[in-house]
């Protein structure tokens, strides 16, 4: 199942996405389905303008979680990356945060901060946590923790990365993480295509098969140190190919199987 979030006036409501893509259709659900189970209202919006309802322009999609807790960060998970970068790969994953108002949605912008000359796309699979309180959870019990999967867009500003040795400001800035455009449930992550494109040029192209550290390893790993919780976001790593973004570059993630995150890249300060 596909499940989306969308402004609607002044609020959001959630949905499940249906149809194919370029024609997909929002069937509106009570609540937020992450908590609660929902039920459809029978209201059904499209998607995309032009769709012959009205109100269809007034749609726009939402990061399909609202980031309440934590955004956790795998850094060096594809050993393809970590080389390209002149990294050793980690013997056990390289955890760090994002903070939840770094969060954005699909079409929102990426800000370019003044402090960094240098800030880089990062294509991501996104885990996002379902179970209320996930504390010290097994490997093979990880499917039942998780609520889905989307794509993620670690933005990181490489310079302030380097300098500053931690990494907080280098990837928490506002609107370095945006998630979507939908959450998947149901769908094994295990061997998931993961490509990303900046202005229609593939730079990434990877397979989630090749994470040296998989989605129950991470997870597990993760919750043996800190108590997850529901709506949390974990990003298992990027691919080789990582690169910089400037001024109006528009970055799409894509993930098999999920759709495509798309994002442009805005300097707002000289
Ligand atoms: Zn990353």
């Amino acid at each position: 199942m596909r499940i989306a979030r969308f402004s609607s006036g002044d609020d959001y409501k959630f949905a499940i996405v249906e149809g194919e893509p370029g024609n997909e259709q929002l069937a509106v659900v009570t609540g937020d389905p992450l908590f609660t189970p929902s039920r459809r209202t029978g209201e059904v919006v499209p998607l995309h303008p032009g769709g012959g309802s009205r109100g269809a322009e007034d749609v726009r999609l939402l990061a399909p979680v609202i980031p309440r807790s934590k955004v956790v960060g795998v850094g060096r998970n594809y050993a393809d990356h970590a080389k390209e970068l002149g990294n050793e790969v980690p013997a056990e994953p390289l955890l760090f945060f994002k903070p939840n108002t770094s969060v954005v949605g699909p079409g929102d912008p990426i800000d370019l901060p003044p402090q960094s000359q240098n800030v880089h796309y990062e294509g991501e699979l996104a885990i996002v946590i379902g179970a209320p309180l996930v504390k010290n959870v097994p490997p093979e019990k990880v499917p039942d923790v998780v609520f889905g999967y989307t794509c993620a867009n670690d933005v990181t500003a490489r310079d302030l990365q380097k300098t500053d040795g931690q990494w907080a400001r280098a990837k928490g800035f506002d609107t370095f993480c945006p998630i979507g455009p939908y959450i998947v449930t149901g769908m094994p992550p295990a061997d998931l295509r993961l490509v990303t494109r900046v202005n229609d040029q593939v730079v990434q192209d990877g397979r989630t098969a090749d994470l040296i550290h998989d989605v129950p390893a991470i997870v597990s790993y993760i919750s043996q140190a800190f108590t997850l919780l529901a709506g949390d976001i974990i990003l298992t790593g990027t691919p080789a190919g990582v690169g910089p973004l400037v001024h109006g570059d528009r970055v799409e993630v894509e993930l098999e199987g999920v759709g495509v995150l798309e994002n442009i890249a805005v300097r707002r300060h000289g």
